[in-house]
């Protein structure tokens, strides 16, 4: 793919970047000099995250410094420091400790994003058990399969979502022995606590006891995009990752004020909204409501935002509306941007550079890599499109599957193949929970397979191709769908584009395109044409998409992930697998 490149045209950018010099920073790295970053717990007792990300900094010069700035949805503003969050996240222990939590237990929150949920979450990892997060827009069934596959013991909810969603699950969750309300005063009956009430019963101190660095810390469910959602098993360990991104991909420094969108039903929402920032000392911003442009260009001007973290669905609803909601508002502080959880197509990072003054800087992982993998770091020049270089530590290959358990390296540049990372790094998934085979099977001749196809350039940038279950098979080319919406992208009336392939008898697959079109423009056949040749034009004749569909809301699940392969089930007739996370379609927008 050509590309162009992006400088920085911001001031601010003239900040030192954590790291100014890739090759050096790579040659040099150990994850022991790292590790001695970190505090450890006193007396040699092993690495706990809640421990580095709370009371570390709250044992020390910034325990009054402001750790979490929580936006309530009624305009309400809360405000916690490192000593408030470890007066609280004590108090949450000792609570899960009178229940009898023990060690590797699980623990989950139904909450939306308040402040108990992130209470909750440092509680929990400071008692050794695991928490395994949920998403509060889940319906029944999905909450359903994620207590009953995590085995969870104790719930933190709101009355309303109890009554709502998780009464009626309860007799076919023998395992969920304890309900926390948060929003109840007195308790509710066997089972069914109190939260305050138990919070202002219990001490806030409490001795975080000796955690090995293997032991399980968290229990992720993945976004579901490509079929049943997986338990992906997270450790302590894991902290490393957090810790070193936030360094080197973040770039934070002190003082910064970070926003990451994601809810931390998501690993984005975890790692990034909650444990990397605390482990640097920052202040994090976090907001109990969902999109809302003008309310989002509020906080990052009011809330004077220097790091903001998203996504490309996010980031493809803000351009949609054009540049006056920007134009009202100071972005001055924002220093960098960055994105994650589906491609970011050139065209949004050029968008960021016109509209925000900064260009979007690519990142790329999962739920099983725990943490930022490859990147677009802040001290290089972003390619458009690319998703960046592998972090210091990370060993990354494009490789071909061979036979069953044999993978080759595809040692030469731009070719494409699936994206395979070194086993090893601290926050690698330790197993899918209840799922040693399909564990097993992500691993070949020593590589762990993502699943993803991918190409690199000469100069060791990684480019996105797509899923693999997504790439498309037309008269012997391979498509891959996210070369095809970028192309689409460019095009003044498309919105947002999902490209699958469709069965055809002759050539395999045509390449087909749905696409959603920007306010002002209406779909017709004079258009549909138009696009047929914009893409013919772009892409050449066997890439470019043969068919299109006009379609208002493309299917998406609820971390904002268009579903390709529910449009190619709708399309062909197929069964549309497990919807479990897909997001309510109408009124999307
Ligand atoms: P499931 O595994 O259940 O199908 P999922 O893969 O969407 O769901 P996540 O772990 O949340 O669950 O998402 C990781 C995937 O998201 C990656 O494997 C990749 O396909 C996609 N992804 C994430 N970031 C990027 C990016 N920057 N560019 C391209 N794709 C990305
Ligand atoms: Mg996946």
């Amino acid at each position: 793919m050509a590309w162009k490149t992006v400088k920085k045209i911001k001031d601010i950018q003239r900040i030192q970047p954590n790291l100014p010099d890739y090759d050096l920073t790579c040659s040099t790295f150990s994850w022991e000099n790292i590790r001695r970053e970190l505090d450890g717990l006193p007396d040699g007792r092993g690495l706990n995250i809640a421990h580095e990300a709370v009371d570390r900094h709250a044992n020390g010069p910034l325990r009054e410094h402001l750790a979490i700035r929580w936006l309530g949805g009624s305009g309400t503003v809360l405000d916690y420091t490192y000593r408030d969050l470890q007066e609280q996240s004590n108090r949450f222990a000792n609570v899960l400790q009178q229940l009898g939590v023990k060690k590797g237990e699980r623990m989950s929150a139904l909450t939306g994003r308040i402040p108990q949920l992130y209470i909750a979450v440092l509680g929990t990892l400071k008692t050794l058990g695991v928490f395994c997060p949920l998403f509060a827009a889940f319906g029944p069934e999905p909450i359903y399969q994620r207590l009953q596959m995590g085995d969870v013991k104790v719930l933190i909810t709101t009355e309303n979502l109890y009554q709502n969603k998780v009464m009626g699950l309860r007799d076919r969750l023998p395992k969920l022995q304890h309900i926390l309300l948060v929003d109840r005063e007195e308790d509710a009956g066997e089972g069914l606590w109190s939260l305050p009430k138990r919070m202002a019963e219990a001490s806030g101190s409490f001795t975080i006891p000796a955690t090995d660095p293997e032991d399980m810390a968290v229990l992720h469910f993945t976004s579901g995009t490509t079929g049943m959602p997986k338990g992906a098993i997270h450790v302590h360990n894991a902290v490393l990752i957090h810790y070193m991104t936030g360094k080197y991909v973040m770039d934070f420094h002190p003082g910064d004020i970070f926003w990451c969108t994601a809810d931390p039903g998501w690993v984005t929402g975890m790692s990034y909204g909650i444990i990397a920032p605390l482990l640097h000392g920052i202040t994090n911003i976090v907001d109990e409501e969902d999109f809302d442009a003008e309310r989002w260009y509020g906080i990052l001007d009011k809330q004077k935002v220097s790091v903001w973290y998203t996504a490309p669905t996010a980031i493809r609803r803000l351009m949609r509306m054009g540049v006056e909601p920007c134009k009202q508002h100071d972005l001055a502080h924002l220093r960098l941007i960055h994105s994650v959880g589906e491609p970011l197509n050139p065209e949004a990072v050029m968008w960021g550079q016109e509209v925000l003054g900064l260009p979007i800087h690519d990142n790329w992982w999962q739920t099983e890599t725990g943490g930022i993998m490859i990147t677009n770091f802040p001290s290089m020049d972003i390619r458009p499109g690319s998703m960046g270089r592998p972090l210091p530590g990370i060993k990354a290959e494009i490789v071909s599957r061979v036979a069953k358990n044999m993978v080759e390296v595809v040692p030469e540049h731009d070719r494409v193949g699936e994206l395979a990372l070194k086993p090893g790094w601290p926050s690698m998934f330790r197993g899918y929970l209840h799922d040693d085979e399909r564990f097993r099977n992500c691993f070949a001749d020593g590589w762990y397979l993502t699943g993803d196809l991918a190409k690199r350039d000469k100069d060791g940038y990684y480019w996105f191709v797509g899923r693999a279950d997504d790439i498309i098979k037309t008269s012997g080319h391979m498509v891959g769908p996210f070369e095809v919406e970028s192309a689409l992208m460019e095009h003044p009336a498309v919105a947002e584009v999902g490209v699958i392939g469709k069965p055809h008898p002759m050539i395999g697959e045509i390449v087909m395109a749905f696409i959603s079109l920007n306010a002002n423009f209406k779909p017709n056949e004079e258009l549909r044409m138009e696009l047929i040749g914009f893409g013919r034009k772009r892409l050449g004749s066997v890439v470019a998409p043969r068919e299109i569909k006009f379609q208002d809301n493309l299917p998406k699940n609820k971390a904002g992930k268009i579903m390709r392969r529910l449009l190619k089930a709708r399309e062909v007739g197929m069964p549309e697998g497990d919807i479990s996370t897909l997001e309510t379609e109408s009124g999307e927008e």
